[in-house]
C-alpha cells in the first residue's frame, strides 16, 4: 500500500471524508506537486520550536476534520516572524477556531514555511457522475469568483491538454509577464495538471480536489493549500 492509499484508508476507518490539509498535501508530494514544509504543532511552544527549524516567516492553519474554510474560522496566520508571533498565533488560532465551532475537535495547528509571493492560480476537480473526474484551471481571486474565467477538461488529460487548459483562460495573458511581473512558470503548471489527473485517475474515490491557491513563480510553483474530499 502507498502512501495516499494508507491515508485514504486511515480518513475511511474514522468515517472522515474531509481529509486533513496534512494528508492532502502528502498526497500531492507523493503525486509530485510540490507544497511548502509544514509540521503539526499540539502546543505553543512546539509551534514556536517548528518554527526555529523550518525558518521564519511561518505561515500557521487550524487543523480540525471539521473546519474545512480556516480562513473562515479565524484559523490561518500568515507572515510569523518570530517565536513569539509563532506562540501568539497558536493561542489566537485555537480561541477563534473555539468560537466558530464549539464542537470541533481541534487536533493542532500546521506551522508552515511561507511561501514567497507570486501569481495565484487554482487547480479544481469534481467528479461528474457522467463524465467522470473533471479538472478546472483558473487564475485565483477576482478571476475566478467575479470573472468565471476557468477552464475545464475530463480526466486524464496529456500535457499538451494541460497547455491547452492554461491557454484558453481569458486572462492567459497574465502567466505571460506583464509590466514588473515575470511570465509564470506555466510548463511547471501543466506538470500540476497532468499530476492531478494521475491522482484522480488512480483513486476515482476521490470526489472533490481543490488546490486554492497555487502561487506561481518565474521558475516553479507552490501549492499553499491543498483540500480533497472522498466519496
Ligand atoms: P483556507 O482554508 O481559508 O482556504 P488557506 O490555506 O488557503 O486557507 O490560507 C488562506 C490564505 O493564506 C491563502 O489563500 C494564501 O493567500 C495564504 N497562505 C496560506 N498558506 C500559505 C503559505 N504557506 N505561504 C504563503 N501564503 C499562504
Ligand atoms: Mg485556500
Amino acid at each position: 500500500m502507498n502512501t495516499t492509499d494508507k491515508i485514504i484508508a486511515q480518513a475511511r476507518s474514522e468515517n472522515r471524508t474531509a481529509l486533513l490539509e496534512s494528508e492532502a498535501k502528502t498526497i500531492m508530494t507523493e503525486y509530485g506537486v510540490a507544497v511548502p514544509k509544514f509540521q503539526l504543532a499540539t502546543n505553543e511552544k512546539e509551534a514556536a520550536q517548528i518554527a526555529q527549524s523550518i525558518g521564519f516567516p511561518v505561515v500557521a492553519k487550524i487543523v480540525s476534520p471539521e473546519i474545512i474554510h480556516k480562513s473562515d474560522a479565524g484559523g490561518v496566520k500568515v507572515g510569523l516572524k518570530t517565536a513569539a508571533d509563532v506562540e501568539a498565533a497558536y493561542t489566537t488560532i485555537i480561541e477563534n477556531a473555539k468560537k466558530y465551532d464549539p464542537n470541533a475537535r481541534l487536533l493542532g495547528v500546521l506551522i508552515m514555511e511561507m511561501a514567497p509571493s507570486g501569481i495565484e492560480v487554482i487547480v479544481g476537480a469534481i467528479k461528474d457522475p457522467q463524465f467522470g473526474a473533471t479538472i478546472m484551471f483558473g487564475l485565483g481571486g477576482i478571476f475566478v469568483e467575479v470573472l468565471k474565467d476557468v477552464t475545464f477538461k475530463i480526466a486524464p488529460i496529456n500535457t499538451d491538454e494541460a497547455k491547452e487548459m492554461i491557454n484558453n483562460l481569458k486572462a492567459s495573458a497574465l502567466l505571460k509577464g506583464y509590466r514588473n511581473t515575470p511570465p509564470a512558470d506555466t510548463d511547471a503548471l501543466a506538470q500540476i495538471l497532468v499530476n492531478v489527473s494521475t491522482l484522480l485517475t488512480e483513486h476515482p474515490e476521490i470526489k472533490e480536489l481543490d488546490l486554492n491557491p497555487i502561487l506561481a513563480y518565474a521558475k516553479g510553483a507552490s501549492t499553499v493549500d491543498a483540500r480533497i474530499i472522498l466519496e
